[in-house]
């Protein structure tokens, strides 16, 4: 048993995954995902004008990253379950790169 990890099995994900575009929902935690507005981001590379992304730091997702890491021996590292609508495509952001994309612009 693991009490901090939602569990969610493969179908649901699946399912939820598909509905990302409908519900702004992250399929991992269920909680709504922030809109980044990307026109503004120096740190573009998806070429998309807007990324949203789950900033849940207890998203099942990010503590299951947060091992992975440790295991490829990059300890304190993390990601984040992100998607970009443009492309209808969902994948992972270090976390480092999620707060480069939502830090304020400087100046
Ligand atoms: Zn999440």
């Amino acid at each position: 048993m693991n009490d901090e990890i939602e569990e969610v099995t493969p179908e649901d994900l699946a399912e939820r995954k598909a509905a990302v575009k409908d519900t702004g929902r992250c399929p991992y935690c269920d909680e709504k995902l922030a809109v980044v507005d990307l026109t503004a981001s120096p740190f573009n590379e998806w070429d998309a004008p807007e990324a949203w992304f789950c900033t849940n730091q207890n998203c099942g997702y990010r503590l299951a990253s947060r091992r992975v890491m440790e295991e490829q021996g990059i300890p304190g590292g993390s990601y984040r379950f992100l998607y970009i609508p443009a492309r209808d495509w969902c994948g992972p952001v270090a976390d480092t790169r999620a707060s480069l994309l939502t830090e304020p612009r400087k100046g």
